[in-house]
């Protein structure tokens, strides 16, 4: 129950320009698809269109990996460290100076709350290409000798749950080490991509470096078996990149993997509870639960799990659900149709397996993707919603009664990205980081993300890591004439 009424303080959308179509970026300049083909990119929260989009076909992709290739061999590879940095300086700051376009461009396309995307989103995209500058110049310390080389052209795929966002995770290291790039953003997130390539070009990139093609999987595809690609870097499902390992595998191609996840995020008896309860809205609510760390495991132990439940049903009471572009809101739109059907039919089967279902009273829009935050109590292990995937608002409330028992649940588990612990012991925090099988384990807090700290996943979250200097290094390769020095 909400405790007093918000007056609606929506974000100004003339701060952006969306244009009716878009080509793709090839070579430093916007061009047409050589096929002809569009699609439309909607507004998840009213259904608008925002524009047409070029769709990649064989010959753009081609076209693309040229350019990137022309650019690494005759100027990329051989500019300075020191140089490289200065583009990605100048990036971030132009990063920053239309942060507020940015966000509300994200806001539109993706339909995320305008609170996260100009709090969390922008500002860390901005601080990964000011992190990976401060790298270009450095690569001799990177644990790879003195001079290690860059790979040559990077293929990278990124999903649409934090669009832009995925991009600079991809581009900053991949330009830092001196590869050149090929993009390819969601279906359905494209224009904040699009307004990068813009920024590549009032940054003076020189062409090439960065190249954006945007389409469907089938894009994605090509462009993951086009042979003058040397590297491949993806986030998105881990159907998807069983296929991308499958493809590269006896090749030379070299790939890191960026999947799916079912974190768990355990909360011992000794937790302060309102502060743990903060960390479960954060860990499964935040960006509509479509985060492939998200906890959506809940495991709490027996003799507070009624407290627990108690006051999460109460802060769930006080989110806002409804326009992504007013300031005050907490959820917003599911990204797509698809996705909100996905996740409504995991829900049924959550009920239909004999969990306990649970939303806060809120009126859903009437057009638009929407989904009100979900709890399951009364959860098994052997349930669909407690070990698959949902990429929505949902979580699942297991319990448990002893430390080990914590332990066997939270790794019982094909996925190993993430996960949290909420006790005042710090001996315990050791314990379970140790014995965790997930690339990142939170200590009392959760989704927090830092371009110094590298994040990746065992299992099948996918292999290599992203951010820090083991992010960098998956974009380099150690100078052999020195390794056998
Ligand atoms: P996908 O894995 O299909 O999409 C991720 C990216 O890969 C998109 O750019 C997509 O293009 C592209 N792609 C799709 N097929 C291929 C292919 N054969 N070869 C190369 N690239 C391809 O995820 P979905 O968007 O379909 O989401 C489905 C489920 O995946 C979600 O419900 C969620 O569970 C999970 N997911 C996990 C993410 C994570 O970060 N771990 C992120 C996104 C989804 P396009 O968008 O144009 O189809």
């Amino acid at each position: 129950m909400s405790l007093f009424e918000y007056s609606p303080a929506p974000e100004s959308r003339t701060v952006v320009d969306i244009a009716e179509s878009y080509d793709l970026f090839i070579g430093g300049q916007m061009v047409e698809p050589q096929d002809g083909t569009r699609f439309k990119t909607i507004s998840p929260s009213t259904e608008e269109v925002l524009a047409e989009v070029a769709e990649a076909g064989e010959r753009d992709v081609d076209a693309a990996v040229q350019a990137a290739r022309v650019a690494y061999t005759r100027v990329w590879s051989r500019t300075s460290g020191r140089e490289r940095g200065k583009y990605l300086f100048r990036i971030a700051r132009l990063v920053q100076e239309r942060a507020r376009e940015l966000a509300v461009l994200e806001t539109l396309d993706n339909g995320k709350p305008i609170r996260e995307t100009r709090d969390v989103d922008i500002p860390l995209v901005a601080a990964h290409f000011f992190y990976h500058a401060g790298w270009a110049d450095k690569l001799g310390y990177a644990g790879l000798g003195a001079n290690p080389r860059p790979l040559g052209v990077a293929a990278q795929i990124i999903p649409w749950n934090f669009p832009l966002l995925m991009l600079a995770w991809k581009v900053a290291p991949a330009l830092a080490a001196g590869n050149t790039v090929v993009l390819k953003p969601a279906e359905t997130t494209p224009l904040t991509a699009l307004a990068f390539a813009e920024i590549c070009q009032q940054a003076d990139l020189p062409a090439g470096v960065v190249n954006i093609v945007t389409g469907a999987g089938e894009t994605g595809r090509l462009l993951v078996e086009h042979p003058d690609v040397d590297k491949i870097a993806f986030t998105g499902s881990t159907e998807v990149g069983r296929l991308i390992a499958a493809s590269v595998a006896g090749t030379a191609k070299k790939a890191t993997l960026e999947l799916g996840g079912k974190a768990a995020n355990i909360v011992f008896d000794d937790a302060p509870i309102d502060q743990a309860v903060e960390g479960i809205v954060r860990g499964v609510f935040f960006n509509q639960g479509h985060v492939c760390c998200a906890g959506t495991r809940l495991l709490v132990q027996e003799s507070v799990v009624d407290d627990v439940i108690d006051s999460l049903k109460n802060r769930l009471g006080t989110l806002r659900l409804g326009d992504p572009m007013d300031k005050n809101t907490d959820i917003g739109a599911i990204n797509s149709a698809v996705q909100l059907r996905r996740i409504q039919q995991m829900s049924e089967v959550g009920e239909a397996e004999g969990a306990t279902r649970w939303s806060p009273a809120c009126t859903l829009p009437e057009r638009g993707f929407w989904f009100a935050p979900t709890v399951f109590t009364d959860v098994a292990q052997t349930h669909r919603i407690a070990r698959e995937e949902i990429f929505g608002p949902v979580l699942s409330v297991l319990t448990f009664r002893t430390p080990d028992e914590a332990l066997a649940k939270a790794n019982n588990t094909p996925y190993g990205l993430s996960a949290g612990v909420w006790t005042e012991k710090g001996s315990r925090i050791l314990w379970m980081a140790q014995h965790l099988r997930a690339g990142v384990v939170w200590a009392n807090t959760f989704n927090h993300f830092d371009p110094t700290s590298p994040f990746g996943g065992y299992k099948e979250s996918g292999y290599g890591r992203e951010g820090g200097r083991h992010g960098l290094a998956a974009y380099l390769v150690a100078d052999e004439t020195e390794v056998s020095a």
